[in-house]
């Protein structure tokens, strides 16, 4: 039988010892589990940050129209290309042909379309190593890394044809557009603005000659 001193003592010991040590294991325990989540929180939030920041750069790097890479991804890889000593590459420039007069017959939703369509045809005729990116406006841009120039010229040959037999569907009926081409070996060109430079001579002499075709920058 417990004696009342005894259970003076032992409420007395719960009241002092006991009670005191579960209240502070509840508290450590309540505050563990705060700081796990926080940090849980923390590090979604940071991977949401991330996958933001990743998204963010492609766009960056993105022409919105036609979804391929823009001047500035252009601009980069031409000079991550130029800065090592390799004597293989080249640069073609490539011009839809009276484009202005497209746009004014079927008007620019159309041009636009076209734009989408041209790029993806493109695509469609290069090798992933290759880097495709809208020029600018009507143009486009393409580094063949590791092609000769006898490559490129047939590569360029290629596209020209598969852009020639493409046809858009405008106003119930089927129309072509077709494109000039300039390319530039790397050879000896070592700067970006040398090998788009030359590029873009040969691209204007095929304008010249009559468009729908190719012209190299070491046939001038
Ligand atoms: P050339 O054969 O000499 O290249 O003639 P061109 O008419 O293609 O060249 P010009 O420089 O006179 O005109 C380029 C046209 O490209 C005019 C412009 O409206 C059109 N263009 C440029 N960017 C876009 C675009 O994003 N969408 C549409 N629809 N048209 C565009
Ligand atoms: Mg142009
Ligand atoms: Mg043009």
């Amino acid at each position: 039988e417990i004696s009342r001193d005894d259970a003076m003592f032992l409420t007395g010991f719960m009241a002092t010892i006991l009670l005191p040590a579960l209240l502070g294991a509840h508290i450590f325990e309540r505050a563990s589990r705060r700081i796990y989540l926080h940090g849980l929180l923390e590090r979604l939030r940071n991977e949401k940050l991330a996958a933001r920041n990743t998204a963010l750069t492609g766009l960056s790097y993105t022409d919105p129209l036609t979804g391929i890479p823009n001047r500035r991804q252009l601009d980069e890889t031409l000079f991550a290309f130029l800065a090592v000593p390799r004597s293989q590459g080249a640069l073609l420039l490539i011009d839809i042909d009276m484009f202005k007069a497209f746009n004014d017959r079927y008007g620019h939703l159309a041009g636009d379309t076209c734009l989408r369509q041209i790029a993806q045809c493109l695509l469609s005729c290069l090798r992933r190593l290759d880097l495709l990116a809208r020029f600018g406006g009507e143009e486009f841009a393409v580094l063949l890394p590791q092609a000769t120039p006898d490559e490129a010229a047939q590569t360029a040959e290629r596209l020209r044809e598969a852009v020639q037999d493409l046809r858009f569907s405008v106003q119930d009926r089927l129309v072509n557009v077709t494109v000039s081409v300039g390319i530039a070996a790397h050879e000896n060109l070592n700067t970006p603005e040398a090998l788009i430079g030359a590029a873009d001579t040969a691209l204007y002499a095929a304008k010249r000659a009559g468009r729908n075709r190719v012209k190299a920058a070491w046939q001038a």
